[in-house]
């Protein structure tokens, strides 16, 4: 079937208003699909969606499902939507298709995808590889979960460039013929398990990246994950891998201090590991991954060690926002499960009191004993999970509680000497208290900036 026979004149039902329901909308109705947006959200919450919605002459509703999705040949659904809400049961009930988002454009997508996956990592190198594509003058589309949603530019990517595209587990689960041409997998890690049950289920809908894939496009997993590793995966793509160490058969790997690439059994040397500007093993696996999938579609290596000589990260993800009174402040807001925690306090090199809380997701905190062993000389515990930090970590750090995150950024500043480190790396979803990770950042870099006026106002913040 052809993507004009998919879309024009079918009934199409969209659940979610947010951005990428709007997009997925605003697409169908551009191949000539018969929309219906349906949102669970009162309107005046809704405004800017139903404003678009409303210009372009799409039909909607707000503030509930009603039965008219039921009439739908297909429904894309927006990636913020669980699907154990009612709504999806009933259209399960009645085989009504359920796409995702992602899914739906890729149908209209003519260029070459790179998916990135995984538990953690994934806004970073999927930016990286956009970084690294835009040195090798690449034209590219960088989208998915990471700001732009893929519908809003599927149609419009050129065949010629690459579309890379961060891809998350709610949006695998509702996939059909998603397919792209290099597959990334980062790593695994318990997350999301309030809403996927089990780390089973988790891992089979990542797995989902690679399966309707064929010969001529590429998997690559990481090496060094045993989740992973130990794991049988379908696929009828062209296994690779990266990895950290050096590791004989993978296609990006460490040697001897050096991020090398093997391009069918010739090695070359990227860059020295010590020239690469975001820090910590975390992002060396970013560098590695990013190296290979960006390999798979014949960058040259000079581009790869331009860009990895040059990118200093993303905003929220162990983002430095200064020192005040000789005191360092990292923004890791984006740090919403418990590994991201632990790859944050492997990475300290200082004493560090750590901000961690917020909306719990099912994972035990212990890990971060272990993490912490060297440098953590402290938590301030926030947010709806402090109790549970409080049992899982109280007798192996000082633990203590304040009731907004600016409080706990002023009890962390009086704990901390000149020297240490204040860590804000919540390990948590940030719903009980901001809007999105964005907001719970920004709060702390206020936060910090506040301290320039505070107790030790002679101070001023350096970056
Ligand atoms: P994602 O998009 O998967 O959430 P990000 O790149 O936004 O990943 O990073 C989220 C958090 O995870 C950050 O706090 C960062 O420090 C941590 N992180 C980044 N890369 C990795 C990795 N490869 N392994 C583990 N943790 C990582």
């Amino acid at each position: 079937m052809t993507v004009e026979e998919r879309i024009r004149g079918r009934k199409i039902g969209v659940i979610g208003m947010a951005r990428s329901g709007l997009a997925a909308a605003l697409l169908a109705q551009r191949y000539g699909g018969d929309v219906f947006v349906s949102d669970n959200a009162r309107s005046e919450f809704l405004a800017e969606p139903i404003a678009r919605l409303q210009q372009a002459g799409i039909a909607y509703e707000s503030g509930g499902h009603s039965d008219r999705l039921l009439t739908s040949d297909y429904i894309v659904v927006s990636p913020g939507v669980p699907l154990t809400v009612p709504i999806i049961k009933k259209l399960r009930e009645r085989a009504i298709p359920i796409f995702s988002e992602l899914e739906f454009a890729s149908w209209v997508c003519r260029a070459p995808i790179i998916a990135v996956t995984g538990s953690n990592g994934k806004t970073t190198t999927t930016t990286l590889i956009g970084e690294i594509l835009k040195a090798a003058g690449r034209p590219c589309e960088v989208c998915g979960n990471i700001g732009r949603p893929f519908s809003e530019i599927a149609a419009d990517i050129s065949p010629d460039a690459i579309a890379v595209v961060e891809t998350s587990t709610f949006q695998l689960e509702t996939i059909a013929d998603f397919a792209p041409h290099v597959a990334l997998l980062l790593n695994l890690q318990p997350d999301h398990l309030d809403r996927h049950q089990t780390f089973e289920a988790y891992k089979k809908l990542k797995y989902r990246i690679c399966e309707n894939q064929s010969a001529e496009d590429y998997f690559i997993i990481n090496h060094d994950d045993p989740e992973i590793v130990s794991d049988q995966i379908a696929t009828g793509a062209t296994r690779r891998s990266f990895s950290i160490t050096s590791t004989g058969d993978a296609m990006a790997q460490v040697i001897d201090g050096r991020l090398t690439i093997n391009r069918d059994g010739d090695s070359e040397n990227v860059l020295p590991v010590a020239d690469i500007r975001i820090k910590g093993r975390h992002n060396l696996q970013n560098a590695s991954a990013a190296v290979a999938a960006t390999a798979l579609v014949g960058v040259p290596t000079s581009a790869m060690a331009d860009a990895l000589r040059t990118f200093g990260g993303v905003e929220h993800r162990l983002e430095p926002v200064g020192s005040v009174a000789g005191i360092r402040f990292i923004n890791d807001s984006k740090a919403t499960n418990v590994d991201s925690v632990v790859v944050a306090l492997q990475s300290m090199t200082t004493p560090t009191y750590l901000i961690a809380g917020g909306r719990d997701k099912g994972a035990p905190y212990t890990p971060i004993i272990e993490a912490g062993r060297n440098s953590l000389k402290g938590i301030i515990a926030i947010g709806e999970a402090q109790d549970k930090i409080f049992n899982d970590l109280g007798q192996a750090f000082p633990t203590q509680f304040a009731p907004t995150l600016e409080e706990a950024v002023l009890k962390a500043f009086e704990l901390a000497s000149p020297g240490e480190t204040v860590l804000l790396s919540p390990g948590c979803a940030s719903f009980d208290m901001f809007e999105n990770f964005e907001h719970r950042g920004r709060a702390f870099k206020t936060a910090v900036a506040g301290l320039r006026n505070g107790k030790k106002k002679d101070e001023t913040i350096q970056k």
